[in-house]
C-alpha cells in the first residue's frame, strides 16, 4: 500500500496537508481560559455549517455512532415509539441502536436504492392521532448505497400530517459536503462526524440540538452517562468539559471551519456536486448501473456501482487494494458482493477523482469485466475540462 494514494472510502476522507498539521498540536490544559476562547468559535463555526441559529451544538470524544446515541438517549424513553425508514446500512445501524435503547420503532422498509419515502411517513403520521410517534429518524446520505433523501419533502410531510414528532437526521456523511439547513428544515438533531465532511480524523461526534430537542432532553428516561447532553451544555457554558475533550480534533476544527467558510458552503457543495458527476459520467462510459435508483437521488460524496451478474464486489475492493494500494468501499448488508462504493467526499480534485477511475478501470480489466480500458476516464475527463475554471480549486486544496 502507498501512502500517498487517495482514499475512495466515504470517510475516513483524505485529511489535506493543512489540516494533518493542525492536528499535530502540544496538549494544553483544557481547565485553562486559553481553552474556553477555542470552544466558543468552534461551536459558532459549526452552527454556520449546521445552518442553525437557535440550535445548540455539542462535541463529544466519539464517532459518528456515538452522536447517534447521545440523540436518542437524551430526548426519549425506553417504550417511546418512534419512526424510521430502512434503505441501507446505516439506517438499519441506527434503527438496530435505537431497539436496543428499548424504543419501539415502527419501520418503513424501502427498497435499498431509494431514499426515506416522504408520502409514506406522511401516512403513518397522519394516522399515528393520537400523536404516540416521539420522533422521526432519517438518514440524510445513505452511504451504503449513495443516496441522498430529500428531508425538506419530508419536514412537508410531517408538517402536511399536522405530527409534532421530533425529526432526527443522521448527516454524518452529507454534512459539510452537501446543502443541509437544520433550522430551514425543522430538524430536531442532527448528527455527524469529524472523519468525514470536516476533513479531520476520527474522533469527535458533532450533535446539533433544537430547543424543542432540548426541552425533550429534561424529561426524556433512556440512561444516559457520558453522552448527557446536560453535563456538556452545562460546562461547555463555562468554556470547559465534563471530562478530557478530543484537543487535538477541536484545535484543527478551526482550520477545518475556516477552509470550508471560507470557500463558502455552496462553492464546497457545487465542488462536490462537480466531483461526483464526473465519477458518475465514467459509471455510464462503463455502461454500470449506480446504485442509487434516480438521478435525483444521487449522492454527491459516494457513488455505489453495481456490477455485472456473475461478478463479486468484494474481488474488487480487495484487489485494487493488494495489487494497486486504492482503497475503495465495499457493498454493505443486502447489497454486499453487488456494489463497489467510490467515496468522494471531503478533499478532492479532478486530479484525484481521476486517478480512482482510472484505478477502477484496471482493477476491472484485471478481473475481466467487459470494460474498455480508458472509457471512463476520457468521460470524466471530457467532464471536468468543459466545467473546470479556476474557482473550482477550492480554498480547500491550498496547503
Ligand atoms: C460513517 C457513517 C456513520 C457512522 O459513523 P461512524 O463515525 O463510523 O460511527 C453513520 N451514518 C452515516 C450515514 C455514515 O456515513
Amino acid at each position: 500500500m502507498s501512502d500517498q494514494n487517495p482514499l475512495f472510502i466515504p470517510g475516513p476522507t483524505n485529511i489535506p496537508e493543512r489540516l494533518r498539521r493542525a492536528v499535530d498540536v502540544p496538549s494544553m490544559d483544557h481547565r485553562s481560559a486559553r481553552f474556553a476562547d477555542m470552544l466558543t468559535p468552534v461551536k459558532d463555526g459549526l452552527r454556520q455549517v449546521l445552518k442553525t441559529q437557535s440550535g445548540e451544538v455539542v462535541i463529544f470524544p466519539a464517532s459518528g455512532t456515538g452522536g447517534w446515541e447521545a440523540s436518542i438517549t437524551n430526548t426519549l424513553s425506553p417504550g417511546d415509539k418512534i419512526l424510521a425508514a430502512r434503505y441501507g446500512m446505516f439506517s438499519h445501524r441506527w434503527i438496530d441502536l435505537c431497539q436496543r435503547h428499548g424504543l419501539k420503532v415502527e419501520i418503513i422498509e424501502e427498497e435499498w436504492g431509494n431514499g426515506a419515502p416522504a408520502d409514506r411517513f406522511e401516512e403513518v403520521l397522519a394516522a399515528d392521532q393520537h400523536h404516540e410517534i416521539k420522533a422521526v429518524l432519517a438518514c440524510h446520505n445513505e452511504t451504503a448505497t449513495g443516496v441522498r433523501s430529500d428531508i425538506a419533502a419530508l419536514r412537508k410531510a410531517m408538517d402536511g400530517a399536522k405530527h409534532p414528532a421530533m425529526l432526527f437526521v443522521d448527516g454524518v456523511s452529507s454534512i459539510a459536503s452537501m446543502d443541509f439547513r437544520m433550522d430551514e428544515w425543522g430538524v430536531d438533531l442532527a448528527v455527524t462526524g469529524s472523519q468525514k465532511g470536516f476533513m479531520l480524523p476520527t474522533g469527535a461526534a458533532i450533535v446539533g440540538i433544537s430547543q424543542k430537542a432540548l426541552k425533550a432532553m429534561e424529561t426524556a428516561k433512556c440512561p444516559r452517562c457520558y453522552f448527557d447532553f446536560r453535563d456538556m451544555l452545562s460546562s461547555n457554558a463555562n468554556g470547559g468539559y465534563p471530562y478530557t475533550p478530543p484537543l487535538n480534533l477541536l484545535s484543527a476544527l478551526p482550520v477545518s471551519l475556516e477552509m470550508l467558510l471560507g470557500e463558502g458552503l455552496p462553492n464546497v457543495f457545487a465542488r462536490h456536486h462537480r466531483i461526483a458527476e464526473g465519477i458518475r459520467s465514467a459509471v455510464r462510459a462503463w455502461g454500470l448501473k449506480i446504485c442509487a435508483s434516480s438521478p435525483r437521488l444521487y449522492s454527491e460524496t459516494v457513488t455505489a456501482i453495481c456490477v455485472p451478474q456473475g461478478f463479486d464486489s468484494n474481488q474488487i475492493v480487495s484487489h485494487a487494494a493488494d495489487k494497486y494500494g486504492v482503497a475503495f468501499g465495499v457493498g454493505l448488508g443486502q447489497v454486499a458482493g453487488r456494489v463497489f462504493r467510490i467515496g468522494h467526499l471531503g478533499s478532492m480534485t479532478d486530479v484525484m477523482a481521476l486517478s480512482g477511475i482510472a484505478t477502477a478501470e484496471m482493477v476491472m480489466a484485471d478481473l475481466d469485466y467487459p470494460i474498455a480500458l480508458g472509457s471512463g476516464v476520457a468521460a470524466a475527463q471530457e467532464y471536468y475540462r468543459s466545467t473546470c475554471h479556476a474557482a473550482s480549486l477550492g480554498a480547500s486544496h491550498a496547503a
